[in-house]
């Protein structure tokens, strides 16, 4: 009889691996969701004030976006059945992409199954070996992974340094390839917000492609959450702006904008979009719902903002470190708190956890070694009551623990 898998020689490397993380302190169990992502929900059996969700403006469980997706499965069932090439193309995939185009003031839009197949299958399509991609050190790891799978040359500039990132546009200005000069709208471990404006003056210089993954500025800046782009008033400058509708849009996905070419071409080489699945008609009949609400529920994006200038004023009275990671420090709902050491961290976060509050602590490979923090994340439904109650819990285990003195 063969023994269980555990006890095969062949994946012991993993083990070993895991074993390393226990003996660091960074190994994590996952914290399992009971009921709905809110403000206050009931994870692994416990009740807690969650400041751990992307789900910036509450629209998980907004009664209308749940009305859309029942609808769209009494309409056309759960699966599309077919890639987008093949046979997947429903009408519904169309209606949303034209919402979106219209929304970002853009030619034509195409959704990909995440925000994450939306960077990696442009990035990786669009250029070939000979190009450059100059991409902030801080970029989302789709981007990396992208830049990777393109075998193009990468160029990584300093956290936000737009002159170090022309200083490689300098350098390599007499060479033939193209070159792509790319940043997060709002960088998702920090909540600062990229150059965008100063680094379309920098593409326009150096006849740079200019493309901005905006997944944490979407829904949050700019006009009724235009995003980055708007938020600069870069319209028009920014060939390639990637979005996401799994934070803010509250369902799953991710999308492209630009012009009709670009996503012409998306449909011909992207690989995600020819080899994946396309979403089922449920999760986008409620990205289209959700598109609506931004525009007709724009109070949603004001308390997201009030609440955002509350915690972090609050956190920054008590004298926690949200501010020496960045400068300008978190301009956004994205608020961390600098631990630094990583099982101090972990530590941290499960304290809090014990006592009532989700915070997600964040170590290393995610974040640099030394740069260790609990990430906080505002949104539009938490009340008043639930965030002080919220920075009470933080205040307490932190001063229990000596992170705060
Ligand atoms: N870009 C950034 C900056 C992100 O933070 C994320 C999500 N972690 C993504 C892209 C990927 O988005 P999605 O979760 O929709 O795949």
């Amino acid at each position: 009889m063969p023994g269980t898998l555990s006890e095969r020689p062949q994946l012991q490397h993993l083990t070993a691996q895991l074993d390393e993380l226990k003996q660091k302190g960074t190994y994590f169990r996952l914290r399992v969701l009971d009921d709905v992502q809110a403000p206050v929900c009931t994870y692994d059996g416990k009740r807690v004030i969650n400041l751990a969700s992307n789900n910036y403006l509450g629209l998980t469980a907004h009664p209308k976006l749940r009305e859309a997706a029942i609808e769209a499965i009494k309409m056309y069932g759960v699966g599309s059945g077919a890639v987008r090439t093949i046979a997947g193309t429903m009408k519904i995939h169309m209606e949303l992409e034209e919402k979106i185009a219209r929304f970002k003031n853009v030619e034509a839009c195409v959704v990909f199954q995440s925000g994450f197949t939306a960077n990696a299958g442009t990035v990786s399509s669009i250029l070939g070996k000979e190009d450059f991609i100059i991409s902030d050190e801080l970029n989302h790891a789709s981007i990396i992974d992208g830049a990777r799978l393109s075998r193009a040359k990468i160029k990584v500039f300093r956290h936000k340094d737009v002159s170090h990132a022309e200083e490689i546009l300098k350098e390599i200005a007499s060479e033939p390839g193209r070159k792509l000069i790319i940043t997060d709208g709002v960088f998702s471990m920090d909540g600062d917000i990229g150059p965008v404006d100063q680094l379309c003056d920098l593409a326009e210089k150096y006849g740079a492609i200019m493309m901005v993954d905006d997944a944490h500025a979407s829904g949050v800046l700019g006009r009724n959450g235009r995003g980055s782009v708007d938020h600069f008033g870069c319209h028009g400058r920014v060939d390639i702006q990637v979005g996401t509708l799994s934070k803010a849009i509250g369902a799953l996905g991710g999308y492209v904008c630009g012009s009709r070419d670009l996503i012409d071409f998306l449909y011909h080489r992207a690989r995600p979009f020819l080899f994946s699945t396309s979403h089922p008609p449920s999760v986008t009949a409620t990205c289209i719902a959700a598109f609506d609400l931004l525009e007709s529920e724009p109070e949603r994006i004001e308390r997201l903002w009030d609440n955002t200038r509350y915690f972090k004023a609050e956190l920054g009275g008590m004298g926690f470190d949200i501010g020496g990671l960045t400068t300008p420090a978190s301009e956004t709902p994205i608020t961390p708190i600098l631990v630094g050491d990583g099982k101090r961290t972990m530590e941290f976060s499960r304290a809090l956890f014990d006592a009532g509050v989700m915070a997600t602590g964040i170590a290393f490979p995610t974040v640099p070694e030394g740069k260790a923090r609990i990430r906080t994340i505002m949104t539009s439904e938490h009340t008043r009551e639930q965030l002080d109650q919220a920075l009470e819990t933080l205040e307490r285990i932190a001063r229990k623990m000596g992170i705060l003195g």
